[in-house]
């Protein structure tokens, strides 16, 4: 089989061996269902109250303040409809960077109860502006007001300076909610001393399964819940758990929690490489997309010239093995282009936007290939 590089890592990652181990294991001994009130049933739920303690933990939550959902999307929706439904918010303030999963729903939910929806102005690196966010929270006559900011962006990796925005909503009362999907395990967040109300998370984007993630919702809200059912997870989301992806994301989240500085100086280490050697290859012939001084680790999205590159560049990355992509896998089927880019107010936009995203497992080797046939692919600029 030919090779295969997986550069796609913001999309998803793949599981890891002590995840494998930890999931194997679960399966093979326990298969009660944790709201049974048996033996059984009783191991089970043992088992997910200490993940849900041990995911707590990392983020100097308690764990009654943490509620196992199906992934990001679920989490978002829920805060969201419950700000609105609960808390009395009548304005919503967000980005136009957001993934759809926060911006979509604010969408549909402020027009369902007509809630006024600001959007903060982004820069031309691609950050959002914190003096906007405060001229906006001066409008007071807008009412009771839900932030809602991701801590990184899926699609260029900008980091939200996540501790001034808290305090800036907290000084003005205003409810912050924070998408740290791509954030959590690549870095530590204490939620609770960075003043965060609400955030969510998803384990397959730190080696953990698809299909399981949490909310964190602060000083134990009594949350609304969008699905109505049983009394699992403290009634605020019903059905029954998913106990064994309860186990992988903690699994996955210990892992990444205890190698934390050396994966992360090995992925800053890839990306710098991947820069340098973009500019020994391609140089003015490409751009970074975003705030290359404020991006995480994980995340490097390029913007080739048209002079060497066509939207075929994609799929022939593909063809040689090269696992990309153009935005965020969630709109892989729409051609509509990247929503997050058209939000950065650039003027030089005809560029072929390709999103090379990085987990510990990858090595400056494949970064090595992956350079060897973006040469072969991309022509010699006449
Ligand atoms: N938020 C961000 C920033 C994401 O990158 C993703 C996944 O692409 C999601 C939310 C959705 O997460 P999930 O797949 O768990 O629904």
């Amino acid at each position: 089989m030919s090779r295969q590089i997986y550069l796609d890592n913001a999309a998803t990652t793949p599981l890891i061996p002590e995840v494998i181990d930890a999931i194997t294991e679960f399966m093979k001994e326990d298969f009660g269902n944790p709201s049974s009130t048996h033996a059984f049933g009783r191991k089970t739920k043992n088992t997910i109250e200490n993940c849900r303690r041990s995911v707590a933990n990392h983020f100097g939550a308690k764990p009654s303040e943490i509620i196992f959902t199906s992934g990001a999307t679920e989490a978002n929706n829920i805060i969201i409809g419950h700000c609105i439904k609960n808390l009395g918010v009548k304005r919503i303030i967000t980005c136009e960077m957001e993934h759809k999963a926060v911006l979509d729903t604010v969408k549909n939910m402020a027009k369902a109860h007509n809630i006024t929806v600001d959007y903060i102005d982004v820069c031309q690196k691609g950050n959002a502006q914190l003096t906007h966010l405060e001229e906006l929270l001066n409008q007071t006559e807008k009412g009771k007001t839900l932030v809602s900011l991701m801590m990184v962006n899926n699609e260029v990796g900008n980091i939200l300076d996540g501790k001034a925005t808290a305090k800036i909503c907290n000084q003005h009362n205003a409810l912050f909610h924070s998408d740290t999907v791509q954030f959590v395990a690549h870095d530590h967040v204490n939620f609770r001393e960075w003043g965060i109300d609400f955030a969510t998370c998803s384990a397959h984007k730190f080696h953990g399964p698809k299909g399981i993630g949490f909310l964190y919702a602060a000083k134990e809200a009594t949350i609304a819940p969008l699905l109505h059912g049983g009394s699992q997870e403290r009634g605020f989301r019903p059905g029954t758990e998913n106990t064994i992806g309860i186990v992988g994301l903690s699994k996955a989240l210990d892992v990444a929690m205890s190698n934390l500085e050396k994966d992360v100086a090995h992925m800053k280490q890839l990306k710098h490489y991947f820069i340098e050697q973009l500019n020994t290859y391609f140089s003015n012939q490409y751009k970074v997309n975003g705030d290359v001084n404020k991006g995480l680790c994980t995340i490097l999205s390029i913007g080739f010239s048209r002079e060497i590159a066509n939207e075929l560049l994609l799929f022939s990355l593909d063809l040689k093995g090269i696992a990309a992509s153009g935005g965020s896998a969630c709109n892989s089927g729409s051609n509509q282009g990247s929503h997050v880019l058209r939000a950065i107010p650039v003027d030089d936009k005809p560029f072929i936007p390709v999103r090379f995203s990085f987990s510990k497992l990858n090595t400056k080797e494949e970064i090595d290939y992956c350079i060897g046939v973006l040469q072969e692919l991309l022509k010699k600029p006449e």
